[in-house]
């Protein structure tokens, strides 16, 4: 018997195998690497580990799903979300995708280290798909192990729960689970594989659909099976939006855009790198998934990207609105044998683009604390400011929490000395004087004859100006910490970004630029892919 069931506190889950039950499975439930073709997903059980062990848990994750806060036994839990044990009922999968990486259509991909455990049926009757990421060889994971070391689930576990606390969708993070076993890991891809700790996170989402999902199915002239997942997917998760017809798919493929255009809208605004936007890392509900070789920014450059495997800048900050159109581009190549008319397809792509300038106007506006009548003049304001950017290394991030501080009537020195903060080294003669005619340019537009209190405008400028975002350098300190067997370094950092858009006292040594010493440190600026 390699895998008990847990009983006790997860006796009281409700599963929901309508996936399982509806989609057709591979006939084979072996971790042999293959291609899974006339199937969705393929059943597969987690490998047990030598020694689980709970590292880190969110309280907020386990109320969604009706666990415990604390758990009373953390052994147990440990042995669930660590694949040791099933919960009860719970028929463990991973499924078939495939994608387009970096521009080339790959093939299939799949959960390659992704287990499925089932779908949670909240208290609030949400469904919460529950994902162990790291549990072992699946069919789909090709020449690689299944496995995942502490370094990398260690940031997605921090990074997506930040990221929810920022306001911006994504999938969630219940706990983070030690494993005892050591993973072997070429961190730099240089020859130097290094034995790292491994561990598992679990990982929560209504569905972790992907655009790869759909496009593997076209791929492969499936397309019946096509029809079947999509309706899936408009039922189950899309119900609004009515009975699926080829209408409601391009009313549904319609919604993926907007809420693509609004995902990268929120990741621009906090200045949110993904780092490897392939198709099989965008999900079909628009939430932010797979964090991997991600980063944010510290000094404002639209260039900048975490990914060293990302040479050409492909997924860099500036480009991420550009290739998640490119991306939808792909989704609709896949869904078009089932709409049959090329059409209603091209204007939602070209729809993308109005709803991400939408989007993304109106967050500059409250970054920026403007009045809600923005016109001509206000988009060479913001430009400008880009410009200003581009002449010295600003802090983004402290840049605009600073501005909310800076008042219409403050005298213009007063107002660099709040900005001061946000700059990584004073600014040269010249992008000095640049930026204090920006300010005086800003202060008289929202000091205007309307202008609303300067205090009214610093809250709105607040709630979309956070103070604290998990750096990576910030994400490297707790790694280290968590390596070495502490994991409070990770606890504090947790505690600190749950309300990011609070200025704490108590965390004001993590609100700060990125060190000298994380400039070209390794885990700090510099990530390689899957690890
Ligand atoms: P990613 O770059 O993490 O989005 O992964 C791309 C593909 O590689 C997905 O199909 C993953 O499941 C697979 N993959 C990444 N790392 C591993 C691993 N350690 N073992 C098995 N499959 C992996
Ligand atoms: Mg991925």
């Amino acid at each position: 018997m390699r895998h008990p069931v847990a009983h006790g506190p997860f006796d009281g889950l409700r599963l929901d195998s309508s996936f399982v039950d509806t989609l057709p499975a591979d006939p084979l439930e072996t971790p042999e690497p293959r291609s899974v073709a006339r199937a969705v997903y393929s059943l597969c059980m987690p490998k047990a580990v030598a020694a689980p062990e709970i590292l880190a848990w969110s309280a907020d994750v386990a109320a969604l799903l009706g666990l415990e806060s604390h758990p009373e036994d953390p052994q147990l839990y440990a042995d669930v979300f660590a694949g040791n044990r099933l919960l009860p009922g719970s028929k463990p999968y991973a499924t078939c995708y495939g994608g387009h990486q970096f521009g080339q259509w790959a093939g299939q991909l799949g959960d390659g280290r992704a287990l499925m455990l089932g779908t949670v049926i909240g208290a609030d009757e949400r469904r919460w798909e529950v994902q162990l990421k790291g549990a072992g060889r699946t069919p789909y994971s090709r020449f690689a192990d299944g496995r995942a070391v502490l370094r990398s689930s260690l940031r997605e576990y921090l990074c997506s729960e930040a990221i929810h606390s920022l306001g911006i969708p994504t999938t969630r993070a219940l706990c983070l689970a030690g494993t005892g076993e050591l993973v072997e890991r070429d961190m730099f891809y240089d020859g130097h594989p290094r034995a790292e700790p491994g561990a598992i996170v679990t990982r929560v989402a209504p569905s972790f659909l992907r655009f790869g999902h759909y496009e593997i199915l076209t791929a492969r002239g499936e397309i019946e099976l096509l029809r079947q997942l999509v309706d899936y997917t408009i039922t189950t998760h899309f119900p609004e939006l009515g009975a699926p017809s080829p209408e409601t798919y391009v009313a549904w493929f319609d919604t993926v855009c907007r809420r693509t255009a609004l995902l990268v809208a929120h990741w621009l605004r906090v200045g949110f790198v993904h780092g490897v936007m392939n198709t099989d890392n965008l999900s079909v509900l628009g939430l932010t998934i797979d964090y991997g070789p991600y980063g944010w920014l510290d000094n404002f450059d639209v260039t900048f990207t975490p990914n060293t495997t990302d040479r050409g800048g492909r997924y860099s900050y500036g480009n991420q609105t550009r290739v998640a159109s490119w991306n939808l581009h792909c989704l609709a190549n896949a869904l078009f044998p089932l709409i049959g008319d090329a059409k209603p397809l091209e204007a939602s792509l070209a729809a993308y683009g109005e709803h991400f300038d939408a989007a993304y106007l109106g967050m500059l506006r409250d970054k920026l604390g403007l009045p809600a009548d923005i016109g001509a003049a206000d988009s060479t304001l913001m430009a400008d400011l880009f410009d200003c950017f581009g002449e010295a290394e600003i802090d983004h991030t402290i840049f605009f929490r600073r501005l909310g501080r800076v008042t219409a009537a403050m005298p213009i020195e007063e107002a660099l000395s709040e900005l001061a903060e946000s700059f990584y080294a004073a600014p040269a003669p010249l992008p000095r004087a640049k930026l204090a005619d920006w300010l005086l340019r800003w202060q008289a537009r929202v000091g205007g004859p309307e202008a609303e209190p300067d205090v009214q405008r610093k809250s709105r400028m607040d709630a979309v100006n956070p103070w604290l975002i998990p750096r990576n350098w910030l994400a490297q300190q707790a790694i280290t910490a968590a390596e070495a067997g502490d994991m409070a370094v990770l606890e504090r950092l947790m505690q600190a970004l749950r309300e990011p858009y609070v200025e704490q006292a108590g965390f004001a040594d993590l609100a700060v630029r990125r060190p000298d010493w994380a400039r070209s440190s390794p885990g700090c600026s510099a990530l390689s892919c899957s690890s």
